[in-house]
């Protein structure tokens, strides 16, 4: 088991190295998070054993069994999936990036906490690019008016932007998910605070992350393609 899973890794990381040096980047400009959310204790820990130290889960309650089971190994832990504030206490400090920062208030009660255990957390703005109800996060619109407001959260360090593609419409909707991600961002960096960076955006999953590195991804969170056999 622990085999297939090294193999898979070995294929995604040289996928990811691929599409980055097609789109004239350096394999290190892109950052691998291995979404664990199908898979128990022991195929994570598998995974950590064949060199992979970022993972990500979507469950707050999951993300806590996990890094308890492999609190003796190097693991850095992204939150990726929406956080309710009644479990931000118990979350925040196994963080080591929140990608899912998706409202005002969340934001809010996360820098409270970060104060309370005198850390200062990496987190991602959500924005909801595909306009799906059912998705979390900012409407691209609101970013702008906001990004001056987050300069007062002096526990949160913000690092850039995340975003999920729509369900539908394949790797052609997904890729306009992206680039109008990537353009946001291009459109904010002049009046950006100095204490914002928007540098990392995280976007693209199993089925187009290659999609996504062409467009700018830094980060893509890949589950199933390292799991199951395609
Ligand atoms: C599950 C999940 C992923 C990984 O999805 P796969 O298609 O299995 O790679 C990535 N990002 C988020 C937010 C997820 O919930």
């Amino acid at each position: 088991m622990s085999e297939r899973t090294a193999e898979r890794l070995a294929i995604v990381r040289e996928r990811i190295a691929d599409a980055a040096r097609a789109s004239g980047r350096s394999p290190d400009a892109v950052t691998l998070v291995a979404v664990t959310k199908y898979v128990g204790i022991e195929e994570t820990a598998a995974l950590v054993a064949a060199g992979c130290h970022d993972l990500g889960e979507s469950r707050p309650q999951t993300l806590w069994e996990k890094a308890s089971a492999l609190a003796d190994h190097e693991v850095r832990w992204h939150l990726i999936g929406h956080l309710q504030r009644n479990k931000i206490r118990r979350t925040l400090p196994l963080l080591s990036l929140v990608h899912s920062a998706d409202s005002v208030r969340l934001i809010e009660a996360l820098n409270d906490e970060a104060q309370a255990i005198g850390r200062v957390i990496p987190i991602l703005l959500e924005v909801n690019t595909s306009g799906e109800a059912a998705k979390h996060g900012f409407q691209p619109s609101e970013l702008e008016p906001l990004l001056p407001t987050l300069s007062k959260y002096d526990h949160l360090s913000v690092r850039g932007l995340m975003t999920m593609a729509a369900r539908e419409g394949g790797l052609d909707v997904a890729q306009r998910n992206f680039a109008s991600l990537r353009e946001l961002r291009d459109r904010l960096l002049p009046n950006c605070p100095e204490q914002i960076s928007l540098q990392e955006l995280s976007m693209g999953m199993s089925g187009d992350y290659e999609t996504a590195i062409r467009e700018g991804a830094t980060i893509v969170r890949v589950g199933s393609a390292l799991f199951e056999d395609e």
